[in-house]
């Protein structure tokens, strides 16, 4: 049932991405319609081949006996495929939806009752720890799956599909219709097998000549550690199984990074906010700041470091996908001042005042020496940067 591509393009089912881009090319300027205008649907279809052979997924769905341009489609639609652009839905979509109006007569023939399935998608969310070690999780899906009543045939017992009548096989019907412009061919699919091109007169009674049921399992899907949120993991065969018990689509198992209390993460690096006491800041120390992996990093607060500085770690952040190299920790310091005073520490503090002396300062809005420049530099650089 589903069209021949190799054959289209005159190469062998072995024949290397090579040697199919070499035939294309060879029949693409024998047939371009610049050139041959009488040729185009031959054209159209050398070409179609060639987008199939040379995507290797859409490759490995013919070799395996498909076709992957008759596309998931069925009652419900082409919904489902998550991947936009370039999934199966859209190819069957420009080839079997509205308006086309037969611009490929000729060897479209029926699309065949056994498709190849859907991919599907389900989501799962992990913690910070969970990702920098990598994770065995369970999910539960729901897709279809093959009956196993009639093992995917769809039939009753021996009973076999027959020829539709309709249609007499071909999954179209053509219809000539006059008008003032001259006749005009035009080409619906057949309203009795769906395009099929068969139909089942003692369907199976579990699936009702699908050939599949929906069904719900769990299953365990390995985490790689250092996987970035919305990045999906692919598990071969575990999709929908297509009509007609097609093979299977590929499972895509989404990746929700859950958000942390302390850590927050940024591609390999993490963030945290370390508050420092006054005097510390002022006097230097160190703080040990436990992160992911059990690895805990040391914080070098130097003396006379001023709020808001930033302090790096090197190497205690998350472990990169590839390489399993680790990151950094950026530790944001925040300068805490006592709120309360006992009459001793007020005492302490005073004599520290006089023994610093330094003046209140309003800061000038070119000032460097205030680091950034104070507020309205700020506010300048800011409008200045638009
Ligand atoms: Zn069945
Ligand atoms: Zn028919």
């Amino acid at each position: 049932m589903a069209r021949d591509y190799y054959g289209t393009l005159g190469v062998a089912r072995g024949a290397t991405d090579q040697e199919i881009k070499r035939a294309y090319r060879k029949l693409a300027r024998e047939l371009h319609p610049d050139v041959n205008p009488n040729e185009e649907d031959r054209f159209k279809e050398v070409t179609t081949a060639y987008e199939v052979l040379s995507d290797p997924e859409k490759r490995r769905v013919v070799d395996a006996g498909g076709d992957p341009l008759a596309g998931p489609g069925g009652a419900g639609g082409f919904g489902g495929d998550p991947f936009g652009s370039g999934g199966l839905g859209d190819i069957f979509q420009t080839f079997f939806g509205g308006g086309g109006g037969g611009g490929f007569g000729g060897g479209r023939g029926p699309r065949g009752r056994v498709r190849p399935g859907e991919a599907a998608l389900v989501g799962v969310t992990l913690d910070l720890d969970e990702i920098a070690e990598g994770a065995r999780k369970e999910i539960t899906v729901d897709t279809a799956v093959l009956c196993d009543t009639c093992t995917g045939s769809g039939t009753r017992n021996d009973s076999k599909p027959v020829t539709c009548a309709t249609c007499k096989g071909a999954g179209e019907i053509q219809a000539i219709q006059r008008s003032f412009l001259g006749q005009v061919m035009t080409v619906r699919e057949c309203p009795e097998c769906h395009g099929v091109g068969e139909t089942i007169p003692d369907p199976c009674l579990k699936c009702a000549g699908d050939g599949r049921v929906r069904s719900r399992r769990t299953l365990t899907v390995k985490i790689p550690a250092g996987v970035q949120e919305g990045m999906r993991v692919r598990l071969t065969g575990q999709g929908e199984v297509g009509p007609g018990g097609g093979p299977a689509g590929d499972l895509y198992v989404e990746v929700s990074e859950a958000s942390d209390d302390v850590f927050v993460r940024d591609a390999d690096d993490l963030h945290c906010t370390v508050r420092v006491p006054m005097a510390d800041a002022a006097l230097g120390t160190e703080i040990e700041v436990p992160t992911v992996l059990g690895s805990v990093g040391t914080v070098v607060v130097d003396a006379g470091t001023q709020p808001g500085a930033v302090v790096k770690v090197r190497g205690h952040g998350m472990p990169h996908l590839n390489t399993g190299m680790r990151g950094d920790l950026h530790a944001h310091l925040d300068v805490v001042v006592p709120r309360k005073l006992d009459p001793t520490q007020t005492e302490l503090l005073n004599s520290l005042r006089e023994a610093i002396d330094d003046d209140v300062e309003l800061v000038s809005t070119t000032s460097k020496s205030a680091g950034s420049g104070g507020l309205f530099s700020k506010l300048r650089n800011a409008f200045a940067g638009r």
